[in-house]
């Protein structure tokens, strides 16, 4: 018989994990549907226990946003209108019953090309924190997502948590997604910013596009040539958008997506303007 824990405490849990490999179970709405038709084989840690890894504080400089948040917690949260992008994105992931179960660290470590968590949590900045029984380690999310359904996380290790830092001057964010029906959907594309301003002038901008590329990618140049400008969807250009690479499939081709990529952040960036 497989084995389950389900502990209260995160040191439990990591002892738990130190002793062997176990499958990490969250809200479950990525591990079920990946184990439809099969009989359960896998020892199982399931974190939903744990209040320590449940919730949104705020600190000094930066967000703590626990692993076992729900999408629906991140809605309700009261929260700056930094992270209007993320709680536009939680309001897109499935239905109701999903949002209440599912977790912000589950979308992250199930890593899908088309998680609708990850742009507006690259666009945050993010950082996770990851604690095994020798200790936590910090990565920038670019890092913690190596491929498609690929992360860094080492065995025995556990995402703890995700760290927004807070920013240096005024900011609003928002979050675009284009699916083949409103609601319920898997994204075809989807975009989210953050744009820090004084005066009306770009400071900071930090854009993420996810879907088109075997992950979710920051826009770099992009963004350089936002800082210091008027907020403007015109100066978004195609060669903007080269740090993407879409495939072709049943969702839509590879050019339908640079083209919807490029609409995309062009209304985004005009409805933060
Ligand atoms: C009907 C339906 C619709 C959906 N719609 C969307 C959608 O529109 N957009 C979208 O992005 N996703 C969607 N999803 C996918 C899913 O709901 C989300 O990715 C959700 O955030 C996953 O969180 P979870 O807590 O349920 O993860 P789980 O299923 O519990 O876990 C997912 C993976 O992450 C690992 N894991 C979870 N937490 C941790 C942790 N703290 N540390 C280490 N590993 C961990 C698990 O081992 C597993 O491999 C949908 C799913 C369903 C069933």
């Amino acid at each position: 018989m497989p084995a389950y824990a389900r502990p209260t405490r995160v040191d439990e849990a990591l002892k738990v994990l130190a002793r062997g490999r176990r499958a990490v179970l969250a809200g479950g709405t990525d591990h079920y549907p990946a184990r439809v038709g099969r009989a359960p084989d896998e020892d199982i840690l399931d974190l939903t226990a744990i209040r320590e890894l449940r919730g949104i504080a705020e600190r000094r400089d930066h967000f703590r946003i626990g692993a076992t948040t729900t999408w629906t917690e991140v809605i309700e949260a009261k929260l700056p209108p930094l992270f209007d992008c993320l709680k536009l994105a939680a309001r897109e992931v499935g239905g109701l019953q999903i949002q209440n179960a599912g977790t912000v660290a589950g979308n992250l470590c199930n890593a899908s090309p088309a998680a609708d968590g990850v742009p507006p949590l690259l666009a945050l900045d993010a950082r996770v924190e990851l604690a095994s029984a020798q200790g936590r380690r910090m990565l920038p999310l670019a890092e913690f997502i190596i491929g498609p359904r690929k992360t860094a996380l080492r065995a025995g290790e556990l995402l703890s948590a995700v760290l927004v830092p807070k920013p240096k001057h005024e900011a609003r964010s928002r979050f675009l997604k284009l699916g083949a029906r409103k609601y319920l959907v898997i994204s075809i594309a989807m975009t989210a910013a953050v744009i820090e301003r004084d005066n009306g002038i770009v400071r900071a901008a930090r854009i993420a596009v996810g879907a088109c590329s075997p992950m979710a990618r920051r826009l770099p140049a992009l963004e350089a040539a936002l800082t210091g400008k008027r907020l403007s969807g015109n100066l978004v250009r195609h060669e903007h958008l080269a740090a993407l690479a879409p495939i072709d499939d049943v969702r839509g081709s590879a050019g339908y997506r640079n083209e919807a990529a490029l609409v995309l952040v062009r209304r985004l960036l005009d409805e933060l303007a």
